[in-house]
This record gives structure tokens, sequence and C-alpha cells, in this order.
């Protein structure tokens, strides 16, 4: 059988920036001006795909999508209380990569790959190593899922679950689907999101060609994040009858302001997507300029509450160790 030929997204995928003086060249800025690191970029590389760079403002240091890519030296700052593991994770999977906090649902790391390196991620100093498994190696995680009648729904994630080929995932998806007790598959994905690309028909025949309901949760903290193939790559999914749901971090300098936050669910509306979390910044080392007290965000959240339909506010969250689902935090 001949090999078959990478995907657009796949090529895309492959000549994303990696580089920090590239980007900021591209983008017309000085590495002095912005804080740009060297050093912080050699902790977490820096990836971002070009179509997303072509969303960031040339010559503006404080672009709200540059600002989430670009590795700075405020990262190597290393305040009290900001660490590797701020979620515990370590304690919560059975079987390397699956993830069971929660009730009824399991998480399964299925790559440690991401199309974008976005600094504030919480997973930014996660043992994949530990967890990557694919083909032959999901076998522990199947086994586990099989062996719980209790759980409805499988929430692939990562890294993120689209960086993974479409043939891996299919077989993965079909074999989800042999679990009568499965009932829902969800993705946790930024992909269609900086690689709207990645929305093709060989992703559309796994995700809606299984007996299990899918449904897809995506990444925008900013509404300049979604241009027209963001936009193209949703109709696809929502022409599926996919729902899609996002979820932002609250980030310092990105979308900490009430006018931010209600331009982000009605662009997301306009998309065809539902907000459903707004998360606090979980404390991992690195991220801590992106920090928002507690009670700005609860003020902000409200101050979005007054202008925006019940149906576009997303829910703030934080995640608390051993807690038993996402802890409301609202206004
Ligand atoms: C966030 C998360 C989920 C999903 O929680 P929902 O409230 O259902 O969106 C499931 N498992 C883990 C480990 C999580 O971190
Ligand atoms: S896409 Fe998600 S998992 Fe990947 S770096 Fe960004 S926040 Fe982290």
């Amino acid at each position: 059988m001949l090999a078959a030929r990478p995907a657009l997204w796949q090529q895309r995928l492959a000549e994303a920036v990696s580089s920090v003086s590239e980007l900021l060249e591209l983008l017309g800025l000085d590495a002095h001006a912005v804080g740009a690191s060297a050093l912080a970029a050699r902790d977490f590389p820096l990836r971002v795909p070009r179509g997303f760079v072509a969303r960031m403002r040339s010559g503006e240091p404080r672009d709200p999508l540059l600002l989430q890519v670009l590795a700075v030296a405020a990262e190597t700052a290393s305040p009290a209380g900001y660490v590797a593991d701020p979620l515990a994770e370590a304690d919560s999977s059975p079987v390397p990569g699956v993830l069971h906090k929660f009730d009824h649902r399991v998480l399964m790391v299925v790559t440690g790959a991401c199309a974008v390196h976005c600094r504030y991620c919480f997973r930014r100093h996660f043992p994949y190593a530990e967890h990557q498994r694919t083909g032959a190696g999901w076998r522990a995680a199947l086994d586990y899922i099989r062996a719980d009648r209790s759980i409805t729904e499988v929430i692939l994630s990562g890294g993120d679950p689209l960086s993974v080929v479409d043939d891996k995932l299919s077989t993965l998806a079909f074999a989800l689907a042999e679990i009568a007790h499965l009932r829902r598959l969800r993705l946790h994905t930024r992909l269609p999101i900086v690689l709207p690309e990645r929305v093709d028909d060989r992703l559309l025949a796994w995700l809606t060609g299984t007996r299990l309901r899918p449904v897809v949760v995506v990444h925008v903290n900013h509404a300049r994040e979604i241009d027209a193939p963001v936009r193209a790559a949703i109709e696809r999914l929502y022409e599926q009858q996919v729902p899609v749901l996002n979820q932002s971090v609250l980030l310092a300098g990105v979308n900490d302001h009430a006018d931010r936050l209600v331009a982000l669910s009605e662009a997301l509306f306009e998309a065809g997507i539902l907000p459903y979390y707004l998360h606090l910044l979980d404390p991992v080392a690195g991220a801590a300029h992106f920090a928002v007290p507690v009670a700005r965000a609860r003020a902000l959240v409200a101050a979005a509450a007054a202008r925006l339909p019940g149906y576009l506010l997303p829910r703030l969250v934080r995640e608390v160790p051993g807690a038993p689902a996402k802890v409301a935090i609202g206004p």
C-alpha cells in the first residue's frame, strides 16, 4: 500500500514558527522591547503556526495573541507557590496515559505534542514521556476504561490530541466505541483555532463515524483569535451536529478586561461556539506574570455578566487538587 500523503495540516504544522528571533522579525519587534528570552524558550520551546502569527498585529509588543506564545524573561522568575505540577496530577493516574479525577469521565493523554506552545500552560512541565502512548500503548488505558462501568465519557486530551494523525485517532475512537458503557467522546483541543486546516474530511470521518456522541471543547482566549478560516472550520463541525464549546484561561494582559471578555463571548457565539469555562490560572512555574487575583477575576466576570445573556457567560472555575470537579468561584 502507498503511504498516505501528509494532510495539509501536517505540512502547516511542520512549518510552524519555532524561533524567538523569527517570530519577532515577522512582527517587526525588537527582542529587548518585548522582554523575549532564549533561555525561557530552551526550557519550553517556542512554537506557533504561521496562520496564528498572521492574526497578530505587527509592531505591537503587547498584542494579546503574541503574549500567549512568546517566551519571555519573566518566565524564569520563580515566585513561591508556582510549581511544576500544580494540580498534583501525578496522584490521579491509575494507568499511564489516563487521568481519572472526576466521576463518570476520564481524561486520556494521547500525546504530549501541541501545535502551539502556550506559555501559561499548566502542562508545560508534564512528564509526557511517561504518559505518551500510541497504538499498543493505549491498551492499558482501554483495559482500564473497559473495567470501570461507571465511566460514560472519555476526553481525548494531551498535549493536543489532534496533533496525532487521523489513522491512529480513528483506531482509538473505534476501539472506545466498542466499550458498551461509554456514551460520549470529547476532544479538548486548540488545533481548530491555531491550525483550522486540521478540521478536514479525515477528522470528521472518525469523529462522527462511531456510535459515540462527539463534543469538541476548543480553547480561545481573545476574540481576535477567531478569523475566517477558524469560522469555516467550526462551521464544518456545526454542520455535522458536533457541539463546540470553549474554555479560556483568564490571563493578565490578554483578556483581563470586561470589554475583552464580552467581545470574546460575542465572537465565539458568532462562530457557533458556546462559552464553557473561564479558568483561573493554575500556579505553574513560569506563568506567574499571567496571574489575575481571585477578587479581580470575580469582579471582571460580574461586569461581563451584566452585559451578556446567561448562555454566553462562561463559568469561572479553578482546579483544586483532590476536588471532585472543577470548583466554581463565580461572582
Ligand atoms: C477538567 C477535567 C475533566 C473534565 O471536567 P468537566 O467539568 O467535565 O469539563 C475531566 N478530567 C480531568 C482530569 C480534568 O482535569
Ligand atoms: S494547546 Fe493546550 S495543552 Fe497545548 S500548550 Fe496550549 S494550553 Fe497547553
